[in-house]
């Protein structure tokens, strides 16, 4: 980084060279390169693994090169031929690894041995599979109500083993399924649910290529899921606008060059994505979307006194719609002021969004966490729905609604019921496939998980992988929930800081890897499944050896807990574990859309999920397409924050180094930043009002909470950056710590990441506690 003066020096485009040369340094960094090599030539091939980074879709006729850094660099994380073995652990107590970066343990490498926590030596030590199955058990058996267990899974499980998880949590009585979606997309579930009856976007990859408008909100796909540029990219060169809301400056979302496209690598050439870029403030995307409608409805008036044609699909509104007119009074008593003041974008900016809207017969509209993680993003993506129906963009194609998820299979693991609320067919299906009688009363999320560890009616946590306290708001109270746990199982394939926060009892349980041979008892090869953002379930089977003969599967792990906990009468789980066709086939039976299972998912590619809100089949209350009515925000964080003064909105984001709380290394590329983390990004013009240089370290207050706890981000250096002003960024995890557990989304409990009010302090000053914040211009 530019450590003096001005804007930190950015690459120039995203992917290219530089997104190569990324590769071959991640790729030699593994000391694997040749079995990560050879491993990237089967990801996302039909006969080859999901890639265990994002879930973007993979094209129907791809290449043998399906796969972006991104990829690159989850292969080669996984495919390292580093080791984290018992002598490893005899050398470090977990005391002094808690002071370890994210990416210093992770960077030690695989895991190899089942180890168990000993209090007395603070260190982890190998146990034996049988061993720890059976205290796992006995412990779960002992406890005096099957609620006091948080059964937690993070989106990189497989459908078949977040099944069997799922089964296996019920069979013992709970619905408690904290889950890594309850921190991302919770919001865009519950709204498209509410909008089309369905939680899930309507789109497949193809519909890029036909679509002539592409509204890209609260997104940075250059980072958090590569390939989708190249999709971007194609639709612009066609012709299609590419109309991106997003508060920060994204350099992927403004020029690409394809590093698969010869003639532009030799030529250094890239291409630009973005027609449109405007910077909402943070939290502003309800009323940018408002005001587009506002400015159609406009339009439409206009076109209509005019003797013109309406330019509304007033067919689509009548025959597949409800709440129209609602919707119509709601905009037009929406004040241009108010939109102005909370989107933070100018009246002519939106009119011309609204112009690219109205000149476009195929419209998609996509977004992810510059979304989600709001007060109120039910309310915005009900109003991004809303735009879309306007014109009938929905079930046709090149058009329609598409939430980017993030972990590979987030989206999978619901659809096969991780799901702390449980539709009661799935409960039904469960009592007749299995002979069981599941629990009714709803579980925990993550917040319901934390709040009942802290307040000591949960005393289990079992984390089917992911990383819990890191990738949680609130880092200290939900360390501490977890250290309060009588029991903590942690299932993962490298170390990271949730392990280093024991329960009384505590196992590490190490497993394979997507990238790697799965073989059961009698050497056959198993494959699993994973289902992306477009619904598409694919088949996954790795081709590397696996990293230590001590490895289970995911799946052998939770049927090993389960044989020990609730017995094997009814469900025979060692046979499940041995032949994942026959957990399919369970799905098949309970899971709608499963049909033919395990032979669709054996073709190159696999199947789609029926979606039929695709359809035009919208299965709400009303058997329609919900328009939604509601006002904007009294006030978003972003009014708030500017009516105190000296306050900031925080957001938090990756680097281009990170996939969710896996830090691969310590550089953010595409936003000119390298060799360090403890960053925040802030427009220059605030940086001045602070009487700040770039450069400066400062300390970040949160004062967004009511509960009397100090919540301080300590030694962060200031960096310059087109953003707008009165926000800043900077990277979570290290940023979490600022993320209130009180602070979350209506309707979707996701935390507000988003949009945390700060203040920005002198070091010095805060150690003093004593001096005022450094102040900010209005
Ligand atoms: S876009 Fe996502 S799924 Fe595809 S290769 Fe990159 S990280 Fe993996």
């Amino acid at each position: 980084m530019d450590r003096s003066q001005g804007s930190p020096k950015r690459s120039s485009a995203a992917g290219g060279w530089g997104a190569l040369k990324s590769c071959g340094k991640h790729l030699l960094g593994s000391r694997a390169p040749l079995s990560g090599a050879r491993a990237l030539l089967s990801a996302n091939q039909p006969d080859g693994f999901d890639c265990p980074g994002c879930a973007w879709g993979d094209p129907a006729h791809g290449s043998s090169f399906e796969f972006c850094e991104n990829g690159v660099k989850a292969v080669s994380w996984e495919a390292t031929d580093r080791r984290a073995t018992p002598r490893f652990f005899a050398k470090h107590t977990v005391s002094e690894l808690r002071g370890w970066t994210d990416h210093a343990l992770e960077s030690e490498g695989r895991l190899t041995h089942p180890m168990r926590y000993d209090a007395e030596t603070d260190t982890y030590r190998a146990v034996a599979w049988e061993e720890a199955f059976a205290e796992i058990g006995a412990t779960l058996r002992g406890l005096d109500h099957p609620d006091r267990v948080e059964f937690y899974t993070s989106g990189r499980a497989s459908n078949e083993a977040a099944y069997l998880y799922q089964l296996f949590a019920r069979a013992y009585g709970t619905n408690n399924f904290p889950d890594c979606s309850n921190m991302c997309h919770e919001a865009s579930g519950i709204a498209l649910t509410q909008a089309i009856g369905i939680g899930k976007g309507t789109v497949l990859l193809e519909d890029f290529e036909k679509a002539n408008a592409i509204f890209v909100v609260g997104q940075n796909p250059g980072t958090n899921h590569p390939r989708m540029l190249g999709d971007l990219r194609r639709a612009a060169e066609r012709g299609a606008r590419v109309v991106v809301l997003n508060p920060v400056r994204e350099r992927g979302l403004e020029r690409f060059a394809d590093p698969q496209n010869s003639v532009e690598m030799l030529r250094g050439a890239s291409r630009p994505i973005a027609s449109h870029y405007y910077q909402p403030k943070p939290g502003g995307d309800m009323a940018a979307f408002r005001g587009i409608a506002k400015a159609v409805f406009a339009r439409d008036a206009a076109a209509l006194a005019e003797g013109r044609p309406s330019l509304l699909d007033h067919a689509f509104i009548a025959a597949h719609t409800s709440a129209f007119a609602d919707y119509r009074a709601a905009v037009e008593a929406t004040a241009w002021a108010a939109i102005l003041d909370q989107s933070g974008l100018t009246r002519e900016a939106i009119e011309t969004a609204a112009d690219v809207y109205l000149g476009a017969d195929r419209v998609i509209a996509t977004w992810a966490m510059g979304v989600t993680q709001h007060r109120h993003s039910v309310a915005t993506i009900r109003e991004i729905a809303n735009l879309l129906f306007l014109r009938g963009h929905i079930g046709r194609p090149g058009a329609g609604l598409c939430p980017v998820r993030g972990h590979s299979n987030v989206q999978g693991d619901r659809t096969v019921g991780i799901n702390e609320k449980p539709p009661a067919a799935l409960l039904e299906a469960l009592d007749r496939e299995f002979g069981l009688s599941v629990p009714r009363k709803h579980g925990h999320n993550v917040l319901g998980a934390i709040g009942a560890m802290l307040d000591g009616s949960a005393k289990a946590f079992i984390g089917l992988g992911g990383n819990f306290v890191r990738a949680t708001p609130d880092t200290k109270l939900v360390e501490k929930a977890l250290s309060g746990c009588e029991l903590t199982v942690q299932i993962a394939t490298k170390l990271n800081h949730s392990h280093l926060v024991p329960g009384r009892i505590a196992y590490l349980l190490p497993c394979l890897g997507r990238t790697e041979i799965d073989r059961n008892s009698r050497g056959k090869v198993q494959i699993v499944t994973v289902e992306d953002s477009m619904s598409m379930v694919h088949g996954s089977g790795g081709i590397n050896k696996p990293a230590s003969p001590h490895l289970r599967s995911e799946i052998g792990i939770v049927a090993g807990m389960a044989a020990a906990t609730v017995g094997s009468e009814r469900i025979d789980w060692v046979a499940l574990a041995d032949d994942y066709d026959l957990i399919r086939d369970r799905i098949e039976r309970t899971i709608p859309g499963f049909a033919g299972f395990n032979t669709r998912v054996r073709r190159p590619r696999g199947f789609m999920l029926r979606n039929l809100a695709a359809e035009r089949v919208f299965e709400t209350a009303t058997g329609r397409a919900g328009f939604s009515s509601g006002p904007l925000p009294v006030a978003t964080e972003h009014q708030r924050a500017s009516a105190r003064g000296d306050t900031f909105v925080l957001q938090t984001f990756r680097s281009h180094d990170q996939y969710n709380t896996t830090i691969y290394g310590l550089d953010d590329r595409y936003r000119g930043v390298y060799g360090e983390r403890r960053v925040v990004f802030a427009h220059p013009d605030d940086l001045a009002a602070l009487k700040a240089r770039a450069g400066e370290r400062v300390d970040l207050v949160c004062v967004h909470a009511e509960d009397g706890i100090e919540r301080v981000a300590e030694d962060f250096r200031l960096v310059p950056f087109d953003m707008p002003r009165g926000s800043l960024a900077g990277y979570y995890p290290e940023l979490n710590v600022l993320v209130p557990l009180s602070a979350f989304g209506e309707f979707s409990d996701t935390p507000t990441s988003k949009s945390v009010l700060v203040q920005v302090r002198a070091r010095a000053q805060v150690r003093a506690r004593a001096a005022k914040p450094l102040g900010r211009a209005a």
